[in-house]
């Protein structure tokens, strides 16, 4: 129940953009504020509908409305009216329920529940909340006189029993909730904060095109590398699209950019999970491949540029044929750049000597 409570709140935060957590907070309480509302005045509206009291009804109404402008409100922020809306509407409806059936139904709560909503939802300044405080402490007193010297407009017979205990309930779980919604809502917030925060470090270290790593990716790993965090047999290789220039004066720049993405993808799917690939540049991607001597290496590379040869490539109606040129060579993880170097003076080698090769 809890951790549904949770995942229901967690969903509502990521539909909004919020200045900081106190925003959040006021965002999440207020939504659960309208929610049991809505709820609570569910129950009333066929309530009232069964012991056929007009006017009551038509407050029932009326409150759903003033329910639906309060999400409304919420969901854009403007916390105040909300507040002074909600608190309003619960004093209307109680003074109505008193003058119209009588105050023995313990009908009081509705007021001892907003009471808290006052002291819990910081909605508006704390001079704001003392006022409708005091108002609601007055509305209490008139409870008590129409209790004593009105007598209620109708008589709703044994229909006060479960009036009485829905009211009971309604105070105990409008109480409960308010207490201990609190501690469900930090750690919701906190989740959601832990969760954005990798999301963003994800985002710094990926190429928002084609979802690999970046360069500045490769620079943390290769630190790693250097400083003997990472286990350090790799192969490096240089990967370059041959003539994607021309790709992109022939077909555009969207259809390359989706040529890249494509390509990404297959690059990925040929290698296995513990090897890495980086977006380099435009249209290069360096390769780290693990754990296996340089020959090896050559051969799982010479696959993939002999696959990606005898592929067409369908792209809109476009039929594309791409090939690729590499330079692969094994890695010194003491001299990085080197390696780098290498394995791009190789890959260049073989763009002189035709293209579409794998060089060791
Ligand atoms: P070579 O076979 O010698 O590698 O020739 P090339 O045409 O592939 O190489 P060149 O360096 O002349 O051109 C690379 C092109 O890649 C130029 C640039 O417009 C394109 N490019 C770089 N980044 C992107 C990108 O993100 N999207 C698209 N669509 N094109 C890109
Ligand atoms: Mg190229
Ligand atoms: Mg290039």
């Amino acid at each position: 129940m809890m951790k549904k409570l949770e995942r229901f709140l967690y969903s509502r935060l990521s539909r909004h953009s919020f200045e900081n957590e106190h925003e959040k907070f006021l965002y999440l309480i207020s939504y659960v504020a309208c929610t049991y509302a809505a709820s609570m005045n569910f129950f009333l509206f066929f309530f009232h509908l069964a012991i056929n009291v007009i006017p009551l009804l038509i407050i029932s109404l009326a409150d759903f409305m003033i329910i639906i402008l309060c999400f409304w409100l919420v969901e854009r922020g403007y916390y105040l009216p909300f507040g002074l809306l909600l608190s309003g509407t619960v004093i209307i409806h109680t003074l109505a329920t008193a003058v119209c059936i009588g105050t023995n139904n313990l009908v009081i709560v509705y007021l001892l529940v907003t009471l808290m909503m006052q002291i819990i939802i910081p909605y508006a300044s704390k001079l704001v909340r003392t006022v409708v405080i005091v108002v609601l402490l007055a509305s209490m007193i008139a409870i008590v006189l129409i209790g004593h010297y009105l007598s209620p407009f109708w008589d709703i017979g044994d229909s006060y029993g479960v009036l009485a205990m829905f009211n009971i309930h309604l105070a105990f779980f409008g109480t409960v909730i308010q207490l201990t919604i609190r501690n469900t809502i930090w750690d919701t917030i906190l989740k959601f904060n832990e969760k954005e925060l990798e999301k963003r470090k994800g985002e710094a270290n990926t190429d928002p095109l084609t979802g690999l790593f970046n360069r500045r990716y490769a620079d943390n790993f290769f630190n790693k590398l250097s400083n003997g965090q990472i286990e350090p047999v790799w192969c490096i290789a240089m990967l370059d699209i041959d003539d994607f220039k021309l790709i992109n004066d022939t077909y555009g720049h969207q259809i390359g950019d989706l040529v890249l993405k494509l390509l990404s993808s297959l690059i990925k799917t040929s290698l296995r999970k513990t090897d890495y690939v980086f977006r380099w540049g435009g249209e290069e991607f360096l390769i780290l491949i693990k754990d296996i001597d340089v020959s090896v290496a050559f051969n799982i590379l010479d696959k993939l540029r002999a696959r990606l040869e005898s592929e067409t490539v369908v792209i809109h109606d476009n039929v594309l044929k791409i090939t690729v040129t590499i330079g692969v060579c094994s890695l010194d993880v003491h001299n990085v750049e080197q390696s780098i170097d290498e394995c791009d003076r190789l890959m260049y080698k073989g763009k002189v000597s035709g293209k579409n090769q794998v060089i060791m």
